[in-house]
């Protein structure tokens, strides 16, 4: 295993860039720690897949360095880099067995058939594919030869990364939540550097020690599930991880206050360090809200109520600005003269849509 650092890498798949917006990746520093489990979250289009490609060596990037371990590999091919690369679509021999599909990638290195065995038997078990060993793949459903793609990129023990591209999308959901804690326990047993590709944010917060999340082109955060969720450090990010996503809006500061309209949130940090005309809005994640009748709150309006089982959404208007607020699904949601309730220790300050940070 190793670990991987990017060094002011950026890609463009135009012959001849002109704008920023040419590239597909822009400019990235970047340390996958050896052994390390990511999630490479975002939405469709944003670059996982540029990036992952570049990692394994399918593409060669625009500008910048690659290096495994301190030695630069940018200008090293695939084969050379000892990576194993997991694809959203199966990649298996149709001709050759299940366990001939297992063995391959460790009979092309050489490895001796014994060990070969063991190592094929084994991620077998795993993925509970021991009954269809003698098989041929042709037969099998798009499922079973995804799990056999899968294997594919798991039974090299010798290898520097694993690479998965959304591995489990045509996978089904029970399997795939199955699949999920089995690489999160191979994980764990053989302590691969692991990055796990997904646009799908339970996925990557249930698979991830760490998670990076992408957006159009660049890499805003990286960090545990719970800083993603507590600090944003780009309101995309607010709005991206959490279900509803975090309430955004628009404000200007006074003193140790955030104003909305003409209504102040008081805030505990993020007020010292605020660029010069920049533009502002404050990040208060629904969970962090709360209605009342009584208290110094603005009052809103209730535009609507959903009720999601555990808990209800109410949608609740201050002037121009709706806000999304989780309530237990005990509690009663004041039909009028309802007053919003903040928790200062969780409103976040954005300039320019990133988070302002104490200097
Ligand atoms: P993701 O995997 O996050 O969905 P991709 O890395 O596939 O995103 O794509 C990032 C951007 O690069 C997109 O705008 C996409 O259209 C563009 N792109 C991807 N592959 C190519 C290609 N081979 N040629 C030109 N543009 C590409
Ligand atoms: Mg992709």
């Amino acid at each position: 295993m190793a670990k991987i650092e990017l060094n002011g890498l950026a890609h463009s798949y135009m012959p001849h860039i002109q704008e920023p917006q040419d590239f597909a990746l822009k400019e990235l520093n970047h340390v996958w720690e050896d052994g390390g489990a990511y999630a490479l979250l975002g939405p469709s289009g944003c670059g996982k897949t540029t990036l992952l490609n570049i990692i394994s060596g399918l593409l060669k990037p625009t500008h910048g360095e690659i290096l495994f371990d301190g030695e630069a590999v940018t200008n090293k091919a695939t084969e050379d880099r000892n990576i194993a690369q997991v694809f959203q679509f199966p990649v298996v021999y149709d001709t050759m067995t299940v366990y001939d599909n297992l063995a391959f990638p460790l009979r092309n290195r050489g490895v001796g058939a014994s060990e070969v065995d063991g190592r094929v038997r084994e991620i077998a078990e795993l993925l509970e594919m021991s009954d269809s060993l003698k098989r041929k793949a042709s037969g099998l459903t798009a499922d079973a030869k995804q799990k056999i793609s899968l294997g594919r990129g798991l039974v090299r023990a010798d290898v520097s990364a694993i690479l998965f591209d959304e591995p489990l999308t045509v996978i089904d959901p029970h399997l795939k939540w199955q699949l999920r804690s089995q690489l999160k326990h191979l994980h764990k047993r053989f302590n691969y550097t692991m990055v796990y590709v997904t646009h799908d944010q339970t996925e990557a917060l249930t698979f991830a020690d760490k998670v990076v999340v992408m957006y159009d082109g660049a890499v805003v955060q990286m960090g545990t599930p719970e800083e993603l969720f507590e600090r944003p450090k780009h309101t995309f990010v607010g709005y991206f991880i959490g279900s509803p996503g975090m309430n955004v809006v628009p404000c200007h500061v006074d003193g140790k206050q955030a104003m909305v309209a003409d209504h102040a949130f008081a805030m505990e940090q993020g007020l010292s360090n605020i660029p010069e005309g920049a533009s502002l809005e404050v990040g208060i994640r629904p969970e962090f809200l709360s209605l009342s009748r009584e208290g110094s709150g603005p009052t809103v309006s209730i535009q609507k109520v959903e009720d999601l089982g555990r808990f209800k959404v109410a949608s609740v208007r201050l002037e121009d600005h709706e806000f999304k607020v989780m309530v237990n699904e005990e509690d009663e949601v004041p039909t009028d003269g309802a007053r919003l309730v903040v928790d200062p220790t969780h409103v976040n300050l954005y300039a320019n849509s990133h988070l302002v940070e104490e200097a």
